[in-house]
């Protein structure tokens, strides 16, 4: 059923806590947790406890928990006194995705280039 945790999901895995990471703040509908292979000084995942295959998914079937997403990345954010940042959402494998549940990358801590690549 949308929503429902996936049993081949790393994401899912670590919301339900079968596989550790380094969790940074929670609530009711999102984890953030900083990715294992950082792109820059700060760089944390924002995700949303649901599952859905990516961030317009998301908002289409709960955008209040899409909404949440956002909050808690500029909650993030703060705690990391990041003055400046940038929101990434990968959609689609040509673009980078390679977790097939939504998430937000934080990243900030360096000075971004616009365009990116
Ligand atoms: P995507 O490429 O789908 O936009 O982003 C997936 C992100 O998840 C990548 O930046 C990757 O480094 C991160 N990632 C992959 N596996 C793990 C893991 O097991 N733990 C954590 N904390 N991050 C992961
Ligand atoms: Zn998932």
């Amino acid at each position: 059923m949308a929503g429902e945790p996936q049993d081949d999901c790393l994401f899912c895995k670590i919301v339900g806590g079968q596989i550790p990471a380094t969790i940074i703040r929670e609530t009711d509908t999102t984890v953030a947790f900083r990715d294992i292979n950082p792109q820059a000084p700060t760089h944390i995942l924002v995700i949303p406890k649901a599952h859905y295959a990516n961030a317009a998914e998301l908002a289409a079937a709960e955008p209040q928990i899409a909404a949440d997403v956002l909050r808690e990345s500029q909650a993030v954010a703060d705690e990391e006194h990041l003055d400046s940042y940038r929101i990434v959402f990968n959609t689609g494998a040509g673009a980078g995705q390679t977790v097939f549940h939504a998430h937000a990358h934080i990243l900030g801590g360096r000075g971004l280039q616009w365009p990116p690549g």
